[in-house]
């Protein structure tokens, strides 16, 4: 972590608890199986969509960072493109949302509770692609929000109630202009690529997202 990301964290009064360590234990792999996805204590809903996926065995990340966000901590993690960075934050954060999972088409039901930011257009598409395929058998609704679109079709899925945007900063803050988002029921930040963000000038732009969104909520970091 450089001393920008580090201004970030503490600026988003993120007292981070846990850094992940991805480096290889050679004594503990010996000794210990890896767990399996079920032995992680995911829901049902969510094996059933890994195993959809194709996915047999947690990766390293998945396995360090899984029960960790699903105990509601905060997170810092460095790990590459690759790794199954995004369903390690992904599969926990729907797997803490999962209790406000509802059917009902009233946009009530459907608060923003958590927000993921992403640097540019192809890394949120990249992941909301993955909210999209860890919460299928889930009743939790997601939307994608990027620049250089009309903003008029974002608007009109986020006055119908979406519990997970992923979004980049700057079109996020056309919405809040727009007054289409409202965070008062974020409980989980995700700043993915987090260095990425700051290196694109994006630290303003994070600032005034972070002073809007509630105090307590969960924090995760990756860069
Ligand atoms: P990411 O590092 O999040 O960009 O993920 C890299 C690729 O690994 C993506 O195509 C995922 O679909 C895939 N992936 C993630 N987790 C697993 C897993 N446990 N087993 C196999 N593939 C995975």
């Amino acid at each position: 972590m450089n001393a920008t990301t580090d201004s970030i964290a503490h600026s988003a009064d993120a007292a981070l608890d846990t850094t992940l360590d991805t480096t290889p234990d050679a004594t503990l792999a010996a000794v210990l199986p890896a767990p399996t996805f079920d032995q992680l204590g995911l829901l049902p809903e969510l094996l059933r969509a890994i195993t959809d996926a194709g996915y047999t065995t947690p990766t390293p990340i998945q396995i360090q960072a899984i029960p960790i966000i699903m105990s509601g901590k905060d997170v810092m993690g460095g790990a590459q493109t690759g790794t199954g960075k995004t369903a390690g934050f992904t599969l926990p954060l729907l797997q803490r949302l999962a209790r406000y999972a509802s059917s009902s088409p009233s946009p009530a039901r459907h608060p923003v509770r958590a927000l993921i930011l992403a640097p540019t257009r192809e890394l949120a598409m990249q992941v909301h692609q993955s909210v999209v395929t860890y919460s299928k058998h889930l009743p939790l609704r997601s939307v994608c929000i990027y620049g250089g679109v009309d903003i008029r079709p974002q608007i009109a899925e986020l006055r119908e109630g979406r519990e997970i945007v992923v979004a980049t900063p700057g079109r996020l803050l056309d919405h809040v202009q727009q007054k289409s988002v409202s965070f008062n029921a974020v409980e989980v930040l995700v700043l993915d690529e987090a260095d990425r963000m700051l290196d694109m000038g994006f630290i303003p732009d994070i600032k005034r997202i972070l002073a809007m969104l509630p105090k307590e909520r969960q924090s995760l970091l990756f860069s």
